[in-house]
């Protein structure tokens, strides 16, 4: 008989999982708590653009998928940064200047793959599905519908639910499962620039940033060509502003290039909602051999290098493959999955928060700008021996956790060379000196 797997959630993680189990012939059942996102419209404040890069795209490409789902992408090579005053300032992402992470809206991505998931033979998508109860012991499951409660069962349960998964919240009232939750101080909220003269009003081909130290906001473009931008800042100080002159007086002394491309500033920023950021360690993701968490169910991180879906989309490339290892166990391929991808998840985790600190601060110093270049210029001489952190994580598959051991021994190596080469140069010195004494 054919297994039957539940997979709650039909976010990207769900939605892709589903792709993937249906091309191994299982018979797969997503639930889904929101309506049909294709035939709504997305929620206020929540449209969310992502930058997918090479670990999301090969994820799809495995699958035929990469074409259609990411039709609509816009490529960023590198970061614009806006200081307060003076100019623009491009730093290039890839030391040949031609790598390019993605622009998708989040909308447009799962709204794709849920038309590949539901074209998939074996898969049934129910929406307006809210997991309320789970045994995960039998695999049976209790779902709020419109129409009242439903009772299913599966043989295997994946929790796809994104960081306030309420299966990892069942697993937890079980205790079968430990969670712990950083919530970071900082929340964010979107803003938007549309498109001037039906052109964009910035530059399609950057991420930009306007870094500020305690606070930042990126904008990445859209195929409209308007920009949704995401402003940063400690949670506690967004209800400082409540009216249109404060908001307004901020925004002309802290971004002051900004006020005359949004129109809408004081608008969006009054009714637009100020959304959580946190990193969530769980364990373990899965109990039984037949229920499992995947994507930020597991292991939600902050959005600072641009990885939460892409990371999630190995995840689903990963227990795909650990299915194919275990001749299709899943008592045996869930504890795998979980064993190979973990320390990969905490070392994304944890560069994730390291990236904030570097855009919003250290992107305008002079320091930094020296060393970027200087790391531009190693991978140029040393092409493959060095490889900077950046183009490891977003334009590489290197499991994550191999890029962080990695870039500590570049460092180190660099730290030795300019320790020799000061050594070299104090040596040469002294001979120079001693030379013209005598
Ligand atoms: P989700 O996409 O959250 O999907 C979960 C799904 O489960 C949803 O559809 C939800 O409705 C459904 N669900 C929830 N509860 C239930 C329930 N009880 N019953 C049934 N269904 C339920 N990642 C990148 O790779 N690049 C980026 O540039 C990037 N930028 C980001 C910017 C911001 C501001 C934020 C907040 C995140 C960003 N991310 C980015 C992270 C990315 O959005 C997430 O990592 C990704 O969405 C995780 O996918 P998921 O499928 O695990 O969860």
């Amino acid at each position: 008989m054919t297994e039957r797997v539940a997979i709650v959630g039909a976010g990207l993680a769900g939605s892709l999982l589903g792709c993937y189990l249906a091309r191994r012939g299982l018979s797969v059942d997503l639930y889904e708590r929101r309506p049909d996102p294709r035939v709504g419209q997305p929620e206020r404040g929540r449209s969310i653009n992502l930058a997918i890069s090479e670990r999301g795209l090969d994820a799809l490409r495995r699958i035929g998928l990469v074409d259609s789902v990411m039709a609509d992408a816009l490529p960023m090579k590198g970061r614009m940064i806006h200081p307060v005053a003076g100019p623009l300032d491009f730093q290039q992402y890839s030391a040949s200047g031609d790598r390019a992470i993605n622009s998708i809206s989040r909308g447009t991505l799962n709204n794709a793959l849920l038309d590949a998931a539901a074209a998939a033979p074996g898969v049934s998508v129910h929406f307006e599905h809210r997991l309320a109860e789970l045994d995960s012991c039998t695999g049976s499951m209790v779902f709020e519908t419109p129409g009242g409660k439903v009772k299913v069962s599966a043989d295997v349960v994946l929790g796809a639910d994104g960081a306030g998964s309420a299966v990892r919240e069942q697993l937890l009232a079980e205790g079968a499962v430990g969670e712990s939750v950083d919530f970071l101080d900082y929340g964010y909220k979107e803003l938007s620039i549309p498109a001037v003269n039906a052109d964009f009003a910035l530059d399609p081909g950057a991420l930009h940033i306007w870094p500020r130290g305690t606070s930042m906001m990126i904008a990445l473009p859209n195929p409209d060509r308007s920009f949704t931008c995401t402003l940063f800042w400690p949670a506690g100080d967004f209800d400082a502003l409540s009216n249109a002159a404060s908001i307004e007086a901020h925004f002309r002394t802290h971004y002051p290039d900004l006020l005359p491309l949004a129109p809408t500033l004081v608008d969006d920023y009054l009714h637009n909602p100020v959304g959580v950021l946190g990193t969530v360690h769980t364990q373990p993701w899965q109990a039984h051999g037949r229920t499992a968490l995947i994507g930020d169910a597991a292991h939600a991180i902050v959005p600072f290098y641009g990885q939460g879906a892409n990371c999630a989309f190995e995840d689903v490339v990963e227990l795909d493959r650990c299915l194919a290892d275990t001749g299709g166990s899943w008592a045996r391929a869930l504890p795998l999955y979980e064993h190979r991808r973990r320390e990969n998840t905490e070392a994304i985790a944890a560069m994730a928060l390291d990236n904030f600190v570097e855009m919003r601060d250290k992107v305008t110093s002079p320091v930094f700008r020296l060393g970027k270049r200087i790391e531009h210029t190693l991978e140029r001489l040393l092409p493959g021996r060095y490889v900077s952190r950046y183009e490891l994580v977003s334009f590489s598959t290197t499991p994550y956790a191999e890029v962080q051991q990695r870039v500590h021994r570049q460092h180190q190596f660099l730290a030795a060379a300019v320790l020799l080469g000061a050594g070299v140069l104090g040596a040469a010195a002294r001979i120079a000196r001693s030379g013209a004494r005598r």
